[in-house]
């Protein structure tokens, strides 16, 4: 080893899903949204003059962030956008976790907090999921560095209350507590109103799934307006412009047509219900999801066969070989059509 190898910054990378090259494979392994973005994206597309990308872009995403906050009824300065949610976090990992203190968050959830909490040297403890896979409220009451856990959770897709999420921040007054609803417009509520209550918590959600633009990458925040001012202040000390304009006029298009994502994010929670009694039928057992994936297990036969079997057959879901998660396979909700692949293509695996 040479000796300017002692004073890298080492880490275990996060391992996204893999994107296949070839064509014709039913990609259910990265809870991308299988509808097309909105239409009006197309026309800004069209309408988009090169000439722009001689310059910078607008380094606030004023008109953006103006889209979002009417959205969501908040204030334009209670809106941080970023380039997908992942790095929204990024950033609010390096804002908030400054604490000697530990963070915490699921033992099974996102598996990007823990690298985030490695390369940044934050302190980190996990807290188990109990065997529904639901968070117990009581691991939270201790003292900590910090909250984080996305609801729906990921990989599992199981949903919590608005009660017990306003259990962890009553009992976490001096502490930031993110909550990642990467998955909240698949049937959940979100908790932006608490907003109201605590000026603590910093809400996270995405473009990438129910908006059907994760080749976007466009992530928001949204929270008190001194925790955005920070954010801000940590942003502009890394990379001022990290959004490009044309990425900025999408996601407006995107936040204002109102009616498509209504249609696509119901459809695909349709197919959702239709595939838990399919499921069912084929023998697989699962926790309820209220997100666009299913967490499912097959008490005869491993997850890793079923895997590797769908796979062959051209159908990629995704597998952790981790503990506890390693005989369920994530399945991401498709067209009715992917999905009716999937059920004869499981159908065939089963009986063998
Ligand atoms: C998909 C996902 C994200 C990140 O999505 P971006 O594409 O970076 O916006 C964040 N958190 C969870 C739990 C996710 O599943």
């Amino acid at each position: 080893m040479r000796n300017w190898e002692n004073n890298i910054r080492r880490v275990c990378p996060y391992v996204p899903g893999e994107q296949p090259k070839d064509r014709g494979i039913i990609k259910l392994n990265t809870n991308e949204n299988p509808y097309p973005p909105a239409k009006g994206i197309m026309k800004a597309l069209m309408d988009y003059n090169a000439d722009n990308l001689r310059l910078y872009p607008d380094p606030s995403s004023y008109e953006l962030v103006k889209a979002l906050a009417e959205r969501y009824g908040v204030k334009s300065s209670q809106i941080f956008v970023g380039v997908g949610s992942d790095d929204v976090i990024s950033m609010a990992f390096m804002t908030f976790f400054n604490s000697d203190k530990p963070i915490i968050f699921p033992d099974i959830t996102y598996s990007f907090y823990d690298v985030w909490a490695e390369v940044y040297k934050i302190p980190y403890e996990t807290k188990p999921l109990d065997e529904n896979f639901k968070i117990n409220e009581n691991d939270y009451l201790c003292d900590n560095g910090g909250i984080i856990f996305p609801n729906p959770n990921a990989p599992t897709g199981v949903y919590e209350d608005l009660d017990k999420i306003e259990k962890i921040l009553k009992a976490n007054p001096d502490v930031i507590v993110m909550v990642d609803e990467a998955y909240i417009d698949f049937g959940g509520a979100s908790c932006i109103p608490l907003l109201k209550k605590y000026d603590n918590l910093l809400v996270i959600q995405t473009f990438s799934k129910s908006r059907s633009l994760a080749g976007a990458r466009i992530g928001f925040a949204v929270g008190n307006e001194r925790l955005i001012k920070f954010l801000n202040d940590v942003k502009f000390s890394v990379n001022s412009y990290t959004m490009n304009s044309l990425t900025q006029k999408i996601g407006i298009e995107a936040v204002k047509d109102e009616r498509y994502y209504k249609e696509t994010t119901n459809r695909i929670i349709k197919t959702r219900e239709r595939a838990k009694k399919k499921l069912i039928k084929l023998g697989f057992e699962f926790p309820d999801s209220k997100s666009n994936f299913i967490f499912a297990s097959h008490p005869n036969k491993p997850a890793s066969e079923i895997f590797y079997e769908l796979k062959m057959r051209k159908i990629y879901v995704r597998y952790w070989d981790k503990p506890r998660i390693n005989n369920y396979l994530r399945i991401t909700i498709g067209t009715d059509e992917e999905m009716n692949m999937l059920f004869e293509a499981l159908e065939e695996i089963l009986k063998k």
